[in-house]
């Protein structure tokens, strides 16, 4: 039987494992973590997303045939950033109440939480569907780890429930908008500034595009809990040189969608207000994220959310995208929450921390979600 984990420790060891992407190296945190699930029963996979950059996908098999409860978390952390830490990032320090490092919010005290719950949950003998546990290379880069988990050569199994441990301060969270990412060209023919006449200016053709974004009318009224879908320009660049005509210009186009927006007919709706001027590219696209708050799976993580931390919660959505519609897609669809200890505020943050007890709180939280699972088999 296996042994019970310190949660603390394990966090302070996952912070020790620099995984900062880029460049990633998560397979120091994937190879930290197989053995202590392997301990407890679990099967375990690599899959590999680069060298050196593997996501983990674990399964601990079920003694009857109920559809499996699936957690995930991502291993690779932001870079540390300008600013100079007071704290050592990778040092896992504790300092009243608070555990400090790169990640410790975002997620590895999330990850560290759900192997504690998952080898507790491991010595129950009544359990009953698979408890399947995924951490995913990449996600800060665009979800890319959770979208290669698509080639595996064994499928994943239809869950009927998924945990994201994503920062959240132990309140459920039933959805995110999702980040579709454009960039936007516009083409021109260049010929000496002197003479304008003769070439065709494709940062007029840009300006133009801008402007007529600026009104873009999505046609949908706000969504109850994620709110209204927004459109920004944040990059423009074009031109050579100050004395030509130039014959290049891209921008960069940020919109948050929500559900009634799938993103392949908004780019075709785009390229249509846009004109054919204008050729539209995808760099990131990553899904909204929506639960039903009345989907009879979501109700016992509140109360057990509710239970522990002794907070009441209302649904409500987070800002950050996640690995989750990524995941949700290649598990049939589960029921999907976002429960994790870690405090948004701190992620990607200097001196980024995590409260010790949230810690602790999850690890509780995460283990009777597993326990309710089986129970209601
Ligand atoms: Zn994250």
């Amino acid at each position: 039987m296996a042994q019970s984990i310190d949660v603390l420790e394990l966090t302070r060891e996952l912070i020790r494992l620099d995984t900062v992407n880029p460049p990633g190296g998560e397979e120091r945190c994937a190879f930290f973590i197989a053995p202590i699930l392997e301990d407890a029963g679990f099967d375990i996979r690599f899959h590999e997303l680069a060298p050196g950059r593997s996501s983990l996908v674990a399964k601990l098999h079920g003694k009857t045939g109920r559809e499996p409860i699936c957690f995930s978390g991502h291993m690779d952390t932001v870079p540390l950033g300008a600013v100079a830490w007071r704290r050592d990032p990778y040092g896992g320090e504790i300092d009243r109440g608070r555990i400090y490092g790169r990640g410790a919010s975002d997620m590895k005290s999330g990850i560290a939480a759900i192997v504690a719950a998952a080898v507790n949950a491991s010595r129950h003998r009544e359990r009953s569907g698979e408890l399947l546990l995924i951490f995913t290379a990449g996600e800060e880069s665009g979800c890319l780890g959770a979208a290669g988990l698509a080639n595996l050569p064994d499928p994943l199994p239809p869950a009927g429930l998924m945990i994201v441990a994503e920062p959240t301060s132990n309140s459920p969270v039933i959805g995110h908008k999702g980040a579709l990412w454009l960039s936007a060209t516009t083409r021109g023919v260049t010929a000496h500034g002197s003479m304008p006449e003769k070439g065709v200016n494709a940062i007029y053709k840009a300006a133009q595009a801008v402007l007529k974004l600026q009104s873009y009318d999505f046609g949908l009224p706000p969504h109850p809990v994620l709110g209204s879908p927004t459109l920004n320009v944040g990059t423009i660049a074009g031109g050579m040189n100050i004395n030509s005509v130039p014959d290049h210009a891209r921008m960069g186009i940020d919109l948050r969608t929500i559900p009634g927006l799938e993103h392949d007919a908004l780019i075709e709706s785009l390229g249509r207000f846009l004109g054919p001027e204008v050729e539209l590219e995808r760099t990131i696209d990553a899904h909204w994220l929506y639960t039903d708050p009345e989907d009879p799976r979501v109700g016992d993580v509140f109360s057990i959310a509710a239970a522990v931390t002794g907070e009441d919660f209302t649904p409500r959505s987070v800002p950050y995208f996640t690995d989750g519609p990524a995941l949700k897609a290649l598990l049939g669809d589960p029921a999907t929450l976002i429960l994790g200890p870690g405090d948004p505020a701190a992620a990607h943050q200097t001196d980024e921390f995590c409260f010790v007890e949230k810690l602790e709180q999850a690890t509780s939280i995460y283990e009777q979600i597993i326990r309710k699972w089986w129970e209601n088999r």
